[in-house]
């Protein structure tokens, strides 16, 4: 058995680099030798245990699902879907069955045969991820990546992609106002998304050098630490309210200001959600028309993320501001979560533990 190195979990809180087996792949896998692979704000809550039972459903795992690499072997029935050695590729997390309901219809972060081992597969999470030197990933889960993409932009079109769905759920259209609540890594590939898909006036509400960021990445920035954000917004929009909120707080607040700020027939769009269930005014949703509407992952996204990628290149890279060796995963992890250095996308790359 080959051998490789990775970062095992082993319980909550205890995690080494170590030397494991190099998984074996499935007939519809690849083994992707793994380039960059970014941090998510998931990730620090799976290692502390707050998805028991959940994320990960046993121990020891792998986690990292934000992944770039480049395919080493091709699985048997891969080959017949164009995949070769040598192919750049991204990753996502989510392996739908292929067959349940939800998958057939493309919602396949909604797999009816979620967590079955058998049938599904949710790397990072789940199944064995990226925090390694190789991944065993199934074909259902990565895509191509133009020959001027480096990795650790690829690495990222995996949050990138998730924004993106987050934001065409809000049935963004050209022109439209948007208001960004949470100055966070969805927050910022939110303003990002929203640009990219033409929006108007985009609002960011955040505070210190994440809200600086969102500003340079094109929003008006509101500090909701000082200001009302709901009555900036609607001043800023002409009494309006912005047509999209795109909320990613998962905060009692955020939620609450999400519901006053967003205009008459608007949209709010959620990813971030709080532990405890909040209070939302359904009245206002209802009289004013207000849909609100959940995200799970990215269905069917990192495609289109990769495609309209280059509009945004300068941006994408302003935000990647760490690199660690796999080796030193600890102190990503230690530079990542508690935002040392201002850092914001924090990338470890495997390939440089030698
Ligand atoms: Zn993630
Ligand atoms: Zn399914």
């Amino acid at each position: 058995m080959e051998k490789m190195k990775a970062i095992v979990l082993h319980e909550p809180n205890n995690f080494t680099y170590t030397e494991i087996d190099r998984p074996v792949i499935g007939d519809y896998d690849v083994l992707c030798r793994v380039e960059s692979v970014s941090i998510c704000g998931t990730d620090p809550k799976i290692i502390h245990g707050h998805f028991p039972g959940f994320w990960p459903q046993h121990f020891p795992i792998v986690l990292g699902h934000e992944w770039s690499g480049v395919i080493t072997e091709v699985g048997a029935k891969s080959g017949y879907f164009g995949w070769e050695e040598g192919d750049r590729v991204c990753g996502i997390a989510n392996v739908g069955c292929g067959y349940c309901k939800n998958c057939l219809e493309g919602r396949f972060t909604l797999c009816l045969n979620y967590g079955n081992e058998k049938v599904h597969k949710m790397y990072g999470h789940i199944t064995n991820g990226a925090y390694a030197e190789y991944i065993a990933a199934n074909i259902k889960s990565i895509a191509r990546i133009p020959d001027d993409m480096d990795f650790n932009t690829a690495a990222v079109m995996d949050t990138f992609s998730i924004a993106l769905h987050v934001v065409m759920r809000s049935g963004l259209e050209p022109g439209d106002t948007v208001l960004v609540n949470g100055a966070g890594a969805q927050g910022w590939f939110a303003i990002l998304a929203a640009k990219t898909m033409g929006a108007g006036k985009i609002i960011c509400a955040g505070s210190g050098h994440r809200l600086r960021m969102a500003q340079k990445l094109g929003a008006i920035p509101l500090d909701y630490r000082s200001e009302d954000v709901a009555a900036r917004t609607l001043e800023l929009t002409g009494g309006l309210g912005a047509k999209r909120v795109i909320e990613t707080t998962g905060s009692a607040k955020g939620i609450r200001n999400a519901c006053v700020a967003a205009a008459r027939g608007g949209c709010i769009s959620c990813v971030g959600f709080p532990n405890e269930d909040v209070p939302i005014p359904v009245k206002r949703l209802v009289m004013d028309e207000i849909d609100f509407v959940g995200n799970r992952g990215n269905p069917n996204t990192l495609e289109k993320a990769i495609s309209v990628a280059h509009y945004v290149m300068d941006e994408i890279n302003m935000l990647i501001t760490h690199e660690f060796p796999l080796a030193e995963y600890a102190k990503a992890l230690e530079v990542f979560e508690n935002r040392l250095d201002h850092s914001l996308k924090v990338i470890v790359k495997p390939q440089w533990l030698k």
